[in-house]
């Protein structure tokens, strides 16, 4: 066995462990796509998927030509009080225009920009208010396209 071989054995040890289960009894389906549009074209997307037990939903950025970065193995976490959204920045272009990410209905979300500033956007009602920041809810668009 080479080294590297024995590293990836090792990594997804490493991250079995981790899982994160929704439910007692996981069962996970894809849903729908949300396509992300600029200019009539999509440059991205957001796959859906849904556990039928507990009803859940999952969500996964996809940016067009990108492979996924994402070591998370399973399905990535999120709290019942949040819901999935995407963060559309007046600011910037193309695939840094946008973001997944999970908002709670009050409060203030720790925003990374492009350029790697953090900012503080305030949310009100599951949407970001803010000057420079628009948001939508996923589970509002499905199989159906963005323009952004
Ligand atoms: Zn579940």
């Amino acid at each position: 066995m080479t080294m590297q071989g024995l590293n990836i054995t090792k990594n997804s040890e490493n991250l079995m462990g981790e899982i994160y289960r929704c439910c007692d009894n996981p069962q996970i389906t894809y849903l729908a796509p949300v396509n992300i549009n600029v200019d009539e074209r999509t440059i991205g997307s957001v796959d859906v998927w849904r556990c039928a037990v507990c009803k859940k939903k999952f969500c996964e950025e996809k940016q067009l030509g990108i492979d996924s970065i994402t070591d998370i193995v399973g399905m990535p976490r999120i709290e019942d009080d949040e819901k999935w959204g995407v963060i559309v920045s007046k600011l910037q272009k193309g695939k840094d225009k946008w973001k997944l990410v999970k908002l709670k209905q009050n409060g203030v979300i720790k925003y990374e920009t492009a350029d790697e500033k953090m900012l503080d956007l305030k949310i009100e009602n599951y949407s970001i208010v803010d000057d420079y920041h628009t948001s939508f809810l996923v589970e509002d668009h499905l199989n159906r396209a963005v323009e952004i």
